[in-house]
C-alpha cells in the first residue's frame, strides 16, 4: 500500500513560531539562581514576551516586583507581570500599576486571583478592591497605555455556570481593553480548538495563545489541574504510569508528550505558545527547538 506524505505545517520551515514564558518569583537563593539559570537559558530564543507570576493572595508582590524590575534591568526580554485583584484596595492594586510603569514595565497579565480561602471557596472582593478582572483591566488601561492579557479557559473556568457565561467574562476582558488571552494549561488538543471556535462564534477576535506545561511531575501537576478544572485524559496518566522512581524516562517521556502536543497544534495552524516553564529551561528548550527556533545572539540575558 502507498501513503502520501502529507504535507505538515510542523515539517515547513515557512511556519514561524512565536513562544512567551513563564516564571514564578523566587523564594529563596537557590530558587533565584535557578530561575536566572532557565531566563539565560531560554532569553536567547528571543521570546515575545516573558511573563512573572503573583502569588495567591498578593502573596509575592514585592518579589514579583523586583523580578520583573531585574529583568527590565538586566535583559533585553519583554517582561508582563501578573497583578490580581486579591487582598489588596484598588488604591494599592494602581500604586502596584504605577510602580510597574515607572519601571518602564508595558504589559501587564490582568486576574481576578483565587479566592482567599483556596480554590473551591466563593471569590469575595476586598473592600474597595477591584470586583474582578474586567474591572482590574479597565483600572490598568486608566493608568497607563499598557497591553494587557487576560486568562481564557478552554475546559471553562470551574466557577462559571456555562461556557456561554466563561465566554461572555472573556468579552467583557476583551470590550475593557485586554489584547490577549493566555489559556489554561489543558492535554487534549480537542479542548483548545473548540475553545477557539466558541470564542471566534461570539465575535472575539484577540489572540488565545495556548498555555503549554510541560509536565515534569505527573503526580503535582494531575492534583493542581484537578483544582483549576483542566481534565487529565486516562491516556496521559498511563503514559506515565510506573515511571515515579525513574526520573529520567519520566522526563524523555515528558518531552515526547509536550512534543506530541505541541506539534499537532502546528499542524490546526496555532503558530504562538506560552510555556510554563516552573522555572525550568531544559524542557522547555527542547520543544522550543523542535519548533524551529533557535538561539538568537542579539537577545541574551546578561
Ligand atoms: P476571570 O476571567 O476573572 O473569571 C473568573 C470568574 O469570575 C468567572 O468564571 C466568573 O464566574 C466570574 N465573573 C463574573 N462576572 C465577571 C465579570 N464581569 N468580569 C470578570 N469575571 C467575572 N492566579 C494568581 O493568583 N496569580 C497569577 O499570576 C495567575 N496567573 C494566571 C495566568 C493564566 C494564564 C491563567 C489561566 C490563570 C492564572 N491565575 C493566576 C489563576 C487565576 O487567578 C484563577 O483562575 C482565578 O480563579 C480566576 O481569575 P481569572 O482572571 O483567570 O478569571
Amino acid at each position: 500500500m502507498m501513503f502520501e506524505q502529507l504535507a505538515r505545517a510542523s515539517r515547513s520551515r515557512s511556519t514561524q513560531i512565536n513562544v512567551s514564558f513563564e516564571f514564578f518569583p523566587p523564594k529563596t537563593a537557590e530558587m533565584d539562581v535557578a530561575l536566572w539559570e532557565a531566563i539565560t537559558r531560554l532569553a536567547p530564543l528571543d521570546p515575545s514576551f516573558v511573563s512573572v507570576t503573583y502569588g495567591a493572595g498578593g502573596s509575592t508582590r514585592e518579589r514579583t516586583h523586583a523580578t520583573v524590575e531585574r529583568i527590565v534591568r538586566e535583559t533585553s526580554l519583554k517582561p508582563a507581570a501578573h497583578l490580581t485583584c486579591v487582598a489588596a484596595t484598588r488604591a494599592e492594586v494602581d500604586d502596584v500599576i504605577r510602580s510597574y510603569q515607572a519601571a518602564g514595565v508595558r504589559h501587564i497579565v490582568a486576574l481576578r486571583g483565587d479566592p482567599m480561602g483556596g480554590l473551591g471557596t466563593s471569590f469575595a472582593a476586598h473592600q474597595g478592591g477591584y470586583a474582578n478582572s474586567t474591572e482590574l483591566v479597565e483600572g490598568i488601561r486608566r493608568i497607563g497605555d499598557f497591553e494587557v492579557t487576560v486568562s481564557a479557559y478552554p475546559e471553562k473556568h470551574p466557577e462559571s455556570a456555562d461556557f456561554e457565561q466563561d465566554l461572555d467574562v472573556l468579552k467583557a476582558k476583551v470590550d475593557a481593553g485586554a489584547t490577549r488571552a493566555i489559556t489554561q494549561f489543558f492535554f487534549d488538543n480537542a479542548h483548545y480548538l473548540r475553545y477557539v471556535d466558541k470564542v471566534r462564534a461570539r465575535g472575539i477576535h484577540i489572540p488565545i495563545i495556548p498555555g503549554i506545561v510541560p509536565v515534569q511531575n505527573f503526580k503535582q501537576t494531575a492534583s493542581f489541574a484537578k483544582k483549576t478544572g483542566a481534565s487529565v485524559p486516562q491516556w496521559l496518566a498511563d503514559r506515565f504510569e510506573g515511571l515515579e522512581e525513574d526520573a529520567a524516562t519520566r522526563r524523555l517521556i515528558a518531552a515526547v508528550v509536550a512534543a506530541e502536543q505541541v506539534i499537532d497544534l502546528v499542524d490546526h495552524g496555532v503558530t504562538d505558545f506560552h510555556f510554563y516553564t516552573m522555572n525550568k529551561a531544559d524542557l522547555v528548550y527542547a520543544i522550543c527547538h523542535l519548533l524551529g527556533l533557535r538561539p538568537s545572539l542579539s537577545e541574551r540575558a546578561a
